[in-house]
């Protein structure tokens, strides 16, 4: 089975099961045999009680963290991939399979029955449409993880890495990087896929922080503050703060400069430790604590 991520095999295996892979469910499957194992070795499933697979598709990825993993779950949405993995992955009985999507799937029940309440990590050649969803899910979700390596587009890889305070930075990244490290590992051809991809991939690997990286009185506050200011990228921060959270302009521009903004400041230019401060002067103005 280790050799089943190449051209050939993974053909043979569609044309034997007479499968059609379908663009709508993100289904580019690996063909380059290299790519596997190195994500399996850099997603660190030795260290934890196990490993969730998002989307085995045929299972090349599911072998290679099997061989690593005391424990895998992979979640696939497509029923008709099951009877090709139960042929795959035959006598790995540490693998389970779950039918369901994963948008919509109980993680942290399936953490704490599975594995006990782990923690786990994900590791996933994610289907392009919801990569940021699953992402922004896992890492709010407060899930007992200790990473996540996962490969998507390159362009969107190197955003989601972007820190706050760099151009590049949007609500998405500023909110990873407030629960995690983001580092892209290695970057990988769209020739590396069948079909190829119109775009080529990078995997990406979010370290999760034992703390996140600054302290707040109202974590779903600062979530919507930064979303807030961040909504509106043409805006300043300010003007982008009050339409979203309908606040009078005097009060955005008096929190923005006790957490030390310049006036006129866009949002990418804020730190987490600026959205931060506004978050709790925004909380401090709500219920006067
Ligand atoms: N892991 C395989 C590989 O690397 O060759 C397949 C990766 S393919 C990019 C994405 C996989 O995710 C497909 O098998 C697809 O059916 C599955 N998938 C798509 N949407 C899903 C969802 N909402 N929940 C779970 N799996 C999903």
């Amino acid at each position: 089975m280790s050799s089943l991520s190449n051209v050939g095999q993974v053909k043979a295996i569609l044309a034997r099961h007479n499968l059609q892979l379908l663009k709508g469910l993100g289904q580019n499957f690996l063909v380059n045999p290299s790519v596997c194992p190195r994500m399996a070795e850099a997603c660190g499933a030795q260290a934890c009680r196990g490993v969730i697979e998002i989307g085995p598709g045929i299972g090349v990825l599911t072998w290679e963290l099997a061989q690593r993993a005391q424990k895998v779950v992979a979640i696939e949405l497509d029923q008709r991939l099951f009877p090709v993995l139960e042929e795959t992955l035959a006598g790995l009985d540490h693998v389970e399979l779950v039918h369901g999507d994963v948008m919509k799937l109980n993680l942290r029940r399936l953490i704490r029955d599975r594995f006990g309440g782990g923690p786990v990590c994900v590791c996933a050649n994610l289907p392009y449409y919801i990569t940021t969803p699953v992402i922004m899910g896992l890492l709010e979700g407060d899930l007992p993880l200790t990473s996540i390596t996962v490969m998507i587009q390159k362009e969107t890889a190197q955003r989601l890495c972007a820190p706050p305070g760099v151009r590049a930075c949007g609500a998405v990244s500023a909110g990873i990087h407030y629960r995690s490290q983001p580092k892209i590992l290695f970057e990988v051809s769209r020739g590396s896929f069948l079909p190829p991809p119109k775009v080529d991939s990078a995997v990406i690997r979010f370290q999760i922080r034992e703390e996140p990286a600054v302290q707040v009185k109202d974590e779903a506050l600062l979530f919507r503050v930064v979303r807030g200011a961040f909504a509106q990228r043409r805006k300043t921060a300010v003007n982008s703060l009050c339409h979203a959270l309908n606040l009078e302009k005097g009060r955005a521009e008096a929190l923005m400069a006790g957490a030390g903004v310049r006036q006129g400041a866009r949002a990418e230019e804020l730190t987490l430790a600026q959205l931060a401060a506004v978050a709790d002067g925004l909380y401090e103005l709500e219920t006067g604590e």
